[in-house]
């Protein structure tokens, strides 16, 4: 971790102070060492010129040259007025005299030629020594002086010593009250560069407590400086560096928001990719089209999201050429056709826009496009084969069978009256279904009794019913609900519904008409309904054609449809107008056997 600046500029001035101040008091230290050294020698120089004087006359004469008790006793007087060890060396370094010495052991010391101090008297001048004392033991002064006779002769050497004790202990007092004066002056010292440190980088701190907050995307936090120096500079510029953030964040925001509404609107799917084919941005709409899992797709490669080999084909071609392309492509199992166009966007690297996919949902068109293929090819043929029929007994009367064979020449013109018939029928047919189509035809709005629809349904169907010797069950609740709707297309689609029962159901057979009401509840609709089912115990549809038979012209057995003179629109022409009256019409199979088709009317709403 590292520190906050505050702290390392305290401890900066911390170790800076406490090394200032150390180096001080060892300068002191020594300054006051010397001055107390030299205090020491001057006090010293002048007690051993005190004592040189006083024994001058003892050393100074000849033969015998001074009495050895003598010497000693002075030396140990001189030594008791001076408070200091005196001892008298000859020119040779064997100790004449010494005060801490008993009497007869002065013979026994070293000689003392070698002492420094001694030494450096020899050399000429006077001598000065720090050290241990062989004699005493103790840390000791020592000051030597020769002792000269009147005609400048060295006769012999005067040296004082005294024990460092003193000075050492003032030296310790002195260095005691520097360590309390160093101790008070550090605590002073770390108190105020705490103190000083934080003064001075509270506004330091505080910006960064507000550049972090930015950072962290409170882009309405603010330093508000009023400081002139450095730091206000500072913080003018972040607080205008923030302003121009929010700005910017602000105008990104809102257009990306733009974008995401147009994206999100659009009927189109759209899938943008960078030059590494991973999906950067995916709308609803092809989230929806290719069932992706919401908000899955970022980030993965469109190879991932959607595996198909014609647009993985595409892609790696525009990502190639880096030129638009389009195509169109299948998608498995939801079989919708996609109609794709890859454009180039402007991106060269990862995570820019590099390919736009728009996807064009025409599953309808096409199917459109086919059922229009496929109806005018289904129109062409219905219509080619009575017109066929038409020419070819046309051509034969033309050929001479009127005149040949008048009889044969009547039943042909019958066969053409009746092929005229059925292309009058087709054509009826097929006018009407696209008067309903295309809104033409306006179906009323009232209220039906159902019961009256059968009655006159039946009444119109009756002489074909007995033709084929049918058994006709009409199975009415007594109390029925009128049903809002148009009663002529309503009886129209209930006669196509029983002229087929009565054509598709053999000799002798059992057609039913059946209605219930159904209360709302049960099927979930805003009102309630009529339910009105036809039934036959015919030949029944099998159930692969079952879904097909409301498309036009679509019949199980064509052959069997055109001898019963049904045109393949009759139930075409039921479902608009049931799905017209808002309703909903279905074809089961009918039990043990047979068809039932069933359809269901909204009841009209009777205000209480
Ligand atoms: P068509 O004029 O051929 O009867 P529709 O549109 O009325 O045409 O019916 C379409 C096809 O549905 C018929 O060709 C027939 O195969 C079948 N179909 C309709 N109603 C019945 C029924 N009650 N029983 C058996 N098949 C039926």
């Amino acid at each position: 971790m590292t520190l906050p600046i505050r702290w390392k500029i305290a401890f900066s001035t911390l170790v800076a102070i406490t090394v200032g101040l150390l180096a001080a008091g060892w300068l002191a230290l020594q300054s006051i060492e010397r001055l107390e050294l030299t205090r020491l020698e001057e006090t010293l120089t002048s007690r051993t010129a005190l004592a040189a004087v006083s024994l001058q006359p003892l050393i100074d004469t000849d033969s015998p040259p001074f009495s050895a008790p003598q010497l000693q006793s002075m030396v140990k007087t001189l030594s008791s007025h001076a408070l200091a060890r005196v001892t008298v060396i000859a020119p040779d370094g064997l100790v004449l005299a010494d005060s801490d010495t008993a009497n007869d052991a002065v013979t026994h010391l070293d000689n003392h030629r070698a002492r420094p101090e001694v030494a450096q008297v020899l050399a000429g001048g006077r001598g000065t020594n720090i050290r241990l004392s062989a004699t005493t033991g103790k840390r000791m002064f020592y000051l030597a002086l020769p002792l000269r006779s009147s005609d400048e002769r060295l006769i012999a050497i005067v040296r004082l010593a005294l024990p460092m004790t003193a000075l050492d202990a003032r030296i310790r007092e002195f260095e005691h009250a520097l360590g309390v004066a160093f101790g008070i002056a550090l605590a002073m010292a770390a108190v105020l560069s705490v103190v000083l440190s934080r003064g001075l980088t509270r506004p330091l701190s505080d910006m960064a407590t507000v550049a972090r907050q930015l950072a962290a995307g409170s882009l309405r936090q603010r330093i508000a400086t009023t400081a002139r120096d450095e730091i206000g500079v500072l913080g003018n510029a972040l607080d205008h560096m923030a302003d121009q953030l929010e700005s910017i964040i602000r105008e990104v925001t809102e257009d990306r928001a733009q974008l995401l509404a147009v994206l999100s609107s659009m009927a189109e799917g759209v899938m943008v990719l960078d030059c590494r084919g991973v999906v950067l941005q995916v709308n609803t709409a092809l989230e929806r089209i290719l069932l992706i899992q919401s908000g899955t797709a970022r980030g993965r490669t469109y190879q991932d999201v959607i595996r198909l080999q014609e647009l993985d084909d595409l892609v790696t071609e525009v990502l190639e050429t880096r030129v638009s392309r389009s195509g169109e492509v299948t998608t498995v199992p939801s079989g919708h056709t996609l109609h794709i166009e890859a454009s180039v966007a402007g991106g060269r690297l990862e995570n820019e826009a590099c390919v736009v996919l728009v996807f064009h949902d025409v599953t309808a068109i096409r199917r459109l496009e086919k059922v229009r293929k496929d109806f005018v090819a289904n129109v062409s043929h219905e219509l080619r084969t009575p017109l066929t029929s038409i020419k070819g007994y046309v051509e034969a009367l033309l050929d001479g069978i009127i005149k040949d064979h008048p009889d044969e020449a009547l039943r042909f013109l019958h066969i053409i009256l009746k092929q005229s018939d059925r292309l009058n029928l087709i054509l009826d047919d097929l006018l009407q279904l696209s008067q309903i189509e295309s809104g033409q035809v306006l179906f009323k709005r009232e209220p039906v009794s159902l019961r009256s629809v059968v009655e006159r349904t039946v009444a119109l169907i009756q002489p074909i019913l007995d033709k084929k010797n049918h058994r006709l069950t009409v199975s009415l609740p007594d109390v029925l609900p009128s049903v809002l709707g148009d009663e002529e297309r309503l009886v129209q689609v209930l006669t196509n519904l029983l002229d087929n029962a009565v054509k598709y159901t053999p000799q002798g057979g059992t057609i039913v008409i059946a209605a219930r009401h159904v209360d709302a509840i049960q099927t979930d609709t805003p009102s309630d309904l009529v339910e009105l089912s036809v039934s036959d115990n015919g030949i029944g549809i099998p159930e692969a054609d079952r879904p097909r038979v409301f498309e036009r012209f679509y019949r199980v057995d064509k052959a069997r449809s055109r001898e019963l003179g049904g045109t393949g629109l009759g139930l075409a022409i039921v479902k608009h107008i049931v799905e017209g009256h808002g309703g909903q019409i279905w074809v089961e199979p009918n039990q043990p056997t047979g068809t039932r088709f069933v359809m269901t009317l909204a009841v009209e709403k009777r205000s209480n």
